[in-house]
Parts: C-alpha cells; sequence; structure tokens
C-alpha cells in the first residue's frame, strides 16, 4: 500500500501544531511539521513526532474495559458498557438526587472541541452542576483577577507588535501557552528580538525562555507578589504610567499607589532575593516601552496568593495602558469564533465568588474559575445528603493530577461509580468500574479551535491573528479495535437516559458556563456526525467554517480588517486596580516584613516544571520520547547536592509537611539555589511507589489540599511547597 501525505492538526497537547503526516494502510507512520502552514511555519515538537508511536502503543486499548468483582478488568462492547454506565447513573440518580453525579474535565481533552461540550452538556441535562476542571488546580487566579479588575472591550497588546514583555513563571517555548502564542514560539520570540523587543522575565528557574531575557529575576518561589508591587511602585513612582488611559478608564489609582508604596525595591528585593537594581531595569524596560503586556503561568497561581499575582499583572498592564485603543486595528478578530466587536472601553469587574453551586466542605463554592476541584475529594469523602457518589472522568489522570494523592486515593476508592475515558489503564483507569477506550487524534476531525477560545478568555493568551485549520480523521483504529469518540459516550449516555441535549459552545474548560441563548440543541434521533457538530459549534464564527476547509494547511483570515470601536463617552465602568481584598492581601505581604517566613525543617521550595517531551501524565510511557529516563528528576543547583552530599541518580526522599515521596537526584545549575524542581502528573498509585526509576514520583501527594488554600477558587498551595531532601537509603 503506498504511503500518502495529509496535512493535519497537531492534538498531542493544546498547541494545535500543523503537521503533515504520512499514512500507511490506514495507520499513521510518520509525523513531520507543516512547512506549508503559515503560523506554525513547519514547527513541531517531539511529542507531536511521536502521534505514530502514542496511537500503535502496546498499552493502548482498542476495547473498553469493565472491572470484575475480582479487579480484573474484561473488554466489554463500547455500546454494552454505555447502557450499563447510564443504568447504574439513573439508578444514583433516583436515590441519592443528580447532585451525587460529577464531572471532571482534564487537559486532554481540550483540544477536541466536541467533547466538553458534550460532557457539560449531559450532566447539565441529567440535572447536575457539579462540573469541575482543571482550571481550578492550574491558573485560577487569571479567572479571579479578571471578574476582581473587570476587561477591556478592545482587547489587549499582542506578542507579535509588542516592544517589551514580561513573563512570570512561565517557559511558553516550552509550554506552549502563556504569552508567546504557540504557533512557533521560538521563531516569534526570535523574530520580536531582532526587531528590538524587550524580554523581562521572572523565574526562580532561567528556563528556556528566560535564556534570551534582557532582565532577569530569580527570586524565591512564592515571591512574585511583592515584585510586581515593586514593578508597579517604579512605575508609578517615575511617571512610567499612562496618566491620560488612567484618568479616562480606571478606577482605585490612588488605592493602588499608597498599597504599592511601602515596596521599594529594596524591600522587595530583599524579599524575593533579588538585586533591586534588577527591579528598577525590569520597571523601566516594561513601563518605558509603548506596547507590550505581563503575563504568568501556572507555577505563580499554583503558589500562595496566585489570585493576588495575577490582579498585579492585569493592575500592571492597565496603568501602563496596554490596551488597545479607538481606531487600532484588532490583532485577532477571530476566525472560529464569533467576529469580535471590539470597542475602547472598559467592562467594570464582575462576581468572582457568591454564585452557582456551594460545596459542603471548607465553605467553598462555585467561582469565576468554576467549582473548586481541589475540594472534589472531600466532597466524596464527606457523609450526608448531597455526597458525590459517581464520577466520570474526561481527559484526565486525577490520582496523579490533583492535589493530596492519599485522599485522593481514598476518594475514588469511595466511589459507587468511576468511568473513564481514557487510551490506556492509567493509575486512575485502573480504579474505574468502567473505562471507555476512546479513538485518537488522528482518527477523528479536529479544529484549532481550543487554543483561538484562550484568546478571548485571558490577557495576551492564544493565537496573535486569526488563524484556523480544520482536519478529517486522516487514520483508521487499528482492525478490530471498537473505539469511539469522546462525544459519542455522553450522547449515548444521554439517549439511554431519555435527556435532550444542548450545547454550550463555550470556554467550558473554564468551568463557566454561558447562557442559555448561547446553546445548541442536538438532533437525539438522529446521530451526527462529528462534521455536523464542529458546524454547530462554530455557526456564528467570523470565517464560515466551510472556507476554513478549503484551507486543508491551515490559513491566517486577516481580511476584512476589524477595528477598534470608540467607546461611549457617556460610560461610567472603569478598570479597578484598587479591590480591596487584593489590596488586603497585599498588605498582608508588607506586615510579613522583607523576609518571608521561613518553615522549620523544610529548607527547599518545590516549584513545578514542564518536561519538552512529556504533557502531564502523557507521553512519560513513550521510549522514544523519554530516552531511558522515564521518570521525573528531582532538579537541584549542583551546589545544592554538594551541600547535600548528593550525587546525580542518588535516590532521595522528599518530604513536606503533609507527606514523602521518592525521587531520583539531578544537576540542574540554571536553578536558583534552594529551589526542588520537579514535573507534576508522574509517579502512578502509592502502591507502585518503589517504581520512581520506572514512572517517577507523584509531587502532588505533598500538598495538603485543607491546610493552606485560596478562598476563592480552594486551590491549595501547589508550588513553592516548602520541602526537605535527604538521601535515602534503599535495600
Ligand atoms: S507543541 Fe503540542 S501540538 Fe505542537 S507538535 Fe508538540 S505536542 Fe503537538
Amino acid at each position: 500500500m503506498p504511503r500518502t501525505v495529509l496535512p493535519s492538526i497537531c492534538r498531542f497537547c493544546h498547541a494545535n501544531c500543523g503537521i503533515r503526516v504520512e499514512v500507511e494502510d490506514g495507520r499513521p507512520v510518520r509525523v513531520t511539521g507543516d512547512r506549508a502552514n503559515p503560523a506554525y511555519h513547519g514547527f513541531t515538537c517531539a511529542k507531536g513526532r511521536q502521534l505514530p508511536a502514542l496511537h500503535a502503543h502496546p498499552d493502548r486499548l482498542l476495547h473498553s474495559q469493565k472491572r470484575t468483582a475480582d479487579g480484573r478488568f474484561e473488554p466489554i462492547a463500547s455500546a454494552r458498557a454505555i447502557d450499563e454506565v447510564a443504568a447504574r447513573i439513573q439508578d444514583l440518580i433516583a436515590r441519592y438526587g443528580p447532585r451525587s453525579i460529577a464531572l471532571y474535565v482534564g487537559t486532554y481533552s481540550g483540544p477536541h472541541p466536541a467533547t466538553i461540550p458534550f460532557a457539560i452538556g449531559w450532566l447539565l441535562a441529567a440535572g447536575s452542576r457539579m462540573v469541575f476542571t482543571a482550571a481550578t488546580i492550574d491558573q485560577p487566579g487569571k479567572n479571579i483577577a479578571n471578574a476582581l479588575h473587570g476587561r477591556w472591550l478592545g482587547g489587549s497588546h499582542v506578542f507579535d507588535e509588542s516592544d517589551a514583555w514580561l513573563l512570570v513563571g512561565n517557559n511558553p517555548l516550552i509550554s506552549m501557552s502563556g504569552g508567546i502564542p504557540p504557533a512557533n514560539p521560538a521563531r516569534r520570540l526570535r523574530d520580536a528580538k531582532a526587531r528590538g523587543m524587550k524580554l523581562v522575565v521572572i523565574d526562580p528557574r532561567r528556563t528556556e525562555t528566560a535564556r534570551s531575557a534582557d532582565v532577569y529575576l530569580q527570586p524565591r518561589p512564592g515571591e512574585d507578589p511583592a515584585l510586581l508591587a515593586a514593578l508597579l511602585h517604579v512605575v508609578i513612582r517615575e511617571g512610567l504610567f499612562d496618566r491620560d488611559f488612567v484618568r479616562d478608564h480606571v478606577s482605585g489609582f490612588a488605592e493602588i499607589e499608597a498599597a504599592v508604596a511601602p515596596f521599594t525595591p529594596r524591600f522587595a528585593a530583599e524579599r524575593a532575593g533579588v538585586a533591586a537594581e534588577d527591579i528598577e531595569r525590569a520597571a523601566r524596560a516594561f513601563g518605558g516601552a509603548r506596547r507590550g503586556c505581563g503575563v504568568a503561568g501556572t507555577g505563580p497561581n499554583m503558589a500562595p496568593r496566585g489570585n493576588l499575582t495575577e490582579y498585579l499583572l492585569l493592575c500592571l498592564n492597565t496603568v501602563c495602558g496596554r490596551w488597545r485603543r479607538a481606531g487600532e486595528r484588532v490583532a485577532n478578530p477571530g476566525a472560529l469564533l464569533p467576529k469580535a466587536v471590539p470597542v475602547a472601553q472598559a467592562q467594570a469587574p464582575r462576581r468572582a465568588l457568591g454564585f452557582g453551586e456551594k460545596l459542603r466542605v471548607r465553605g467553598l463554592a462555585n467561582s469565576a474559575a468554576g467549582l473548586p476541584t481541589a475540594a472534589l475529594a472531600d466532597e466524596i469523602l464527606e457523609p450526608g445528603d448531597g455526597r458525590i457518589r459517581a464520577l466520570i472522568c474526561v481527559g484526565s489522570n486525577p490520582i496523579a493530577a490533583w492535589p493530596d494523592q492519599h485522599k485522593t486515593r481514598r476518594a475514588i476508592d469511595a466511589l459507587d461509580l468511576l468511568v473513564t475515558l481514557d487510551m490506556k489503564l492509567s493509575a486512575t483507569s485502573r480504579l474505574a468500574h468502567y473505562v471507555i477506550a476512546p479513538k485518537l487524534s488522528l482518527e477523528v476531525p479536529g479544529l484549532s479551535l481550543s487554543m483561538e477560545a484562550l484568546e478571548q478568555t485571558y490577557v495576551a493568551m492564544g493565537y496573535s491573528e486569526p488563524y484556523a485549520q480544520y482536519t478529517p480523521a486522516i487514520a483508521q483504529p487499528p482492525p478490530g479495535a471498537d473505539v469511539i469518540e469522546e462525544w459519542e459516550f455522553f450522547y449515548g449516555l444521554a439517549q439511554r437516559m431519555g435527556l435532550a441535549l444542548s450545547l454550550y459552545p463555550t470556554r467550558a474548560e473554564t468551568g463557566v458556563l454561558r447562557e442559555r441563548s448561547d446553546a445548541v440543541d442536538v438532533d437525539m434521533a438522529h446521530k451526527p456526525t462529528t462534521d455536523e457538530i464542529f458546524a454547530d459549534l462554530v455557526a456564528r464564527s467570523r470565517v464560515p467554517l466551510a472556507e476554513v476547509k478549503q484551507h486543508a494547511h491551515g490559513a491566517i483570515f486577516a481580511d476584512p480588517p476589524i477595528l477598534v470601536a470608540p467607546g461611549d463617552p457617556d460610560c461610567a465602568e472603569r478598570l479597578d486596580v484598587g479591590n480591596a481584598d487584593m489590596l488586603r492581601e497585599l498588605a498582608e505581604v508588607v506586615r510579613e516584613g522583607a523576609r518571608a517566613a521561613e518553615v522549620r525543617g523544610r529548607p527547599f521550595r518545590l516549584v513545578s516544571r514542564r518536561m519538552p517531551n512529556v504533557y502531564n501524565s502523557s507521553g512519560r510511557d513513550i521510549d522514544s520520547l523519554t530516552r531511558g529516563r522515564p521518570y521525573n528528576p528531582a532538579y537541584l543547583h549542583p551546589d545544592d547536592l554538594a551541600a547535600l552530599g548528593l550525587a546525580e541518580g542518588d535516590t532521595v526522599r522528599i518530604a513536606s509537611d503533609h507527606a514523602s515521596i521518592l525521587g531520583v537526584a539531578a544537576a540542574a545549575p540554571e536553578l536558583r539555589r534552594g529551589v526542588l524542581s520537579m514535573s507534576h502528573a508522574f509517579g502512578d498509585a502509592p502502591e507502585r511507589d518503589g517504581e520512581y526509576r520506572e514512572i517517577g514520583s507523584t509531587t502532588g501527594r505533598l500538598v495538603d489540599g485543607a491546610r493552606e488554600y485560596d478562598r476563592y477558587t480552594g486551590i491549595p498551595r501547589m508550588s513553592a511547597i516548602p520541602v526537605s531532601i535527604e538521601r535515602a537509603e534503599m535495600a
């Protein structure tokens, strides 16, 4: 059979790179970057190039599985599995009410546009609002800060046009998110530097991105609020802010000016462990520029005061006037999303908390970031009315990813019904009652929708231009397989339960539900195709889907240009840089003094990191990606290794006040001393702890979900965790 070469979209991660796939007998055999793609220009990463290995993985489930009474798994036809799951869910709803059914959506479903709308649509139709997503354990501060600060309806400056850019704890060259557009970020950074853009990076690790920084600050983990307050201090003190913009569109300026007054460069420098002169250089590089934005990554959101970090970044962007004005061309007016209607006007803050479902633990509730995933295990374990008894997990592996692994395990064991949609028997799926075997990415149609949606959700995220690509399914599942698309599972459940499904074409990954008027009703009598679903989801897109389909290699749909309209001169809405709650948190930092509290006996701070060849818990079992190191090393500065009497490869015990894990020591001279850097979502259930050199270690186990948590989102301290490290003597 001859090989054919087909353009497609990589969906190993959310970046949606344009690829060329060589297909033989319906199987993908080779992936390369697509040089004809106008946004990605041939870029791929190692993960994308290993899509054929992922599709042909020996552990891949080709049939759904049902766990037997003695704990074994046996294949079950997917239709039969849906019958049985629907019956069990109906029984639980009849006995305990719809709130007993919950959904958890992880990051691996993001690249499949139909999955999340169908999953949430089914749950809502069943009468439950217990939708949990990765948004509240990843970067929840973004949603909270957006709500407290308000939105600028003209949009933000974007990377490709800026002359200064500030990155706080993110490494877009590897993570493919966080400020530099994911379409070939290295090339975009190179181009930006060539045209003179100043890059400021704040990160305890001199990352791949930080190596290109003009000003680099290497602080103690967890000190981003102090540093950002100091940047604001300098910008205001030196008059580097945009007076006209502040006068016309901002409230709370006097309050924030007073709040950052104590954050002199010297105060913040001592607190963060950096040079005061570097703080001033960073403030001048950013504040003295004409265009640019500040963007934070996952680590600062997982650290204490993540909302405050994100809020101060918005305040910095706002006082520097980094928003589009009337008459400016919109960089990305949308392609698959509805046409942007930008206007040079503020939208006042909205509620960040106090609406939607309430949880029964720790006083937590729904917020602008969704329901607190960090409390989902408690909601399963807490006895009484409203207990969650059934959980459907999509694109996720909670045992490896949620905070407080021991509690997560107890919760999973306590469920009456756990269903996962998973390509293999992951740590979580091995505990499931049913595992639904899905089709994989190249076997299903795709749309570059998830990355575009980010652009409308967060400041300076997603694409810089109106790019879109569609791909049909270009490969076949292996012969004899009984695999289905994820959306088909939820459609099947709805059919069997007699439910009418409505889809919310929304940034559902944030857990924020749209209005009913956005909903698309699904034909429950005649099962739609994936293409028909896509057409419904983007029915109001700026560029018709039919036109997007004409461009097999993707296209940038720049014309006609869309300009920002003038704001209403009578508009009284303002962006708020003086939120009382946030400034109270900032005052706490002042009260703590120039030296943050140390935790006795825990001299290191554990921070998270991305590994280039692994996407959370995906890819770490593909030999060609891990190249003989399938675990997540415990990276330390070489001087810290020496001080601890450790050598690379030694086994170490890493202990927080909550739990301990084993790890494998490795040297990383790019780290600040006192920092331990490890990737999250590795490892497996606790009974496999001894295999840390084969499967890695679960850092989530070190997190105490109930002790130190954010009152808005429930996210506990998941980064900057105080830990001790010692050699572990292994038998
Ligand atoms: S960055 Fe993500 S989408 Fe792009 S090739 Fe790598 S895994 Fe695929």
